[in-house]
């Protein structure tokens, strides 16, 4: 993809993608504010692909907001650091595993970009002190490897209970939230979330969309959340068709979405 084109853009901010082309599919955002030039990277697994993208842009890195502490989201933050002084800022209880990090933030903080203002969100489960930032008024939710498109990250070091209380909040946002994962993994997530609700006919068409945009190319994400409502199984463990698909039709909610995920660990 064109790292000169923005993905959305408003009277406020500029978003845009880069996609790194690497073996786990990692997706670095840069949210731009354009009342006040200020720039944040999200995630950026390595530098040279932001530095490019700035430069094309005529933008300056002021922040880089890091979910958690994994490579392949800080891999970057030092080169960046070094070549830009930008500020990096990510969770405090996590502040230890983060690279290079300035400024810790917990759940229920605020963080800005320019004008544009961020809620911070505990969202463990993933890793512990895993957050995400919920930019309220731009209806952007930077969700790191928490929830993807048609599917959510695996859970290392929490427990399907945290897990799933931390989809739960996301899922409890604003339905016109655009939601910006970390990965590009909705193809194999569709092909995985079809086996559970074939019926589901929203999910078709969804999965036969991401098959076009994959063919071309193209990033599948972000996403609104009301489509992954409707889509991805790991939102919709009350459903009965997922709850049969599973033989555990009287099972609770958590119990379908913990046999989910054991399910796609090995998918
Ligand atoms: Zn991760
Ligand atoms: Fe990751």
């Amino acid at each position: 993809m064109n790292s000169s084109t923005p993905l959305i853009q408003t009277s406020t901010y500029a978003l845009h993608l880069i996609d790194v082309g690497n073996r786990l599919c990692n997706y670095i955002y840069l949210l731009h504010c354009r009342e006040t030039g200020v720039t944040a990277a999200i995630d950026p697994t390595v530098a040279e692909p932001v530095l490019r993208a700035l430069e094309v842009r005529g933008w300056t890195l002021n922040l880089i907001l890091t979910t958690h502490h994994h490579d392949d989201h800080v891999g970057g933050n030092t080169e960046l650091k070094a070549a830009t002084g930008c500020t990096i800022i990510g969770s405090a209880p996590d502040a230890a595993r983060i690279p290079a990090i300035d400024v810790g933030v917990a759940g229920g903080e605020r963080v800005s970009v320019g004008n544009l203002t961020a809620h911070v969100m505990e969202v463990s489960g993933h890793t512990n002190g895993h957050i995400a930032y919920h930019f309220k008024d731009a209806f952007l939710l930077f969700c790191g490897d928490v929830l993807f498109s048609l599917g959510c990250g695996r859970i290392f070091e929490g427990t399907p209970e945290q897990m799933y209380g931390s989809l739960s909040r996301i899922a409890s946002l604003p339905e016109e939230t655009h939601l910006c994962p970390a990965h590009e993994y909705t193809l194999s997530n569709g092909q995985f979330a079809l086996l559970y609700e074939p019926s589901n006919i929203v999910l078709q068409a969804r999965v036969s969309e991401v098959e076009a945009l994959r063919f071309a190319r193209k990033p599948t994400v972000p996403v609104l959340l009301a489509g992954e409502k409707a889509t991805n199984p790991f939102l919709r463990c009350d459903r009965a068709e997922i709850k049969t698909s599973l033989g555990m039709l009287g099972a609770t909610d958590i119990a379908i979405f913990a046999a989910l995920r054991k399910l796609k660990d090995a998918f």
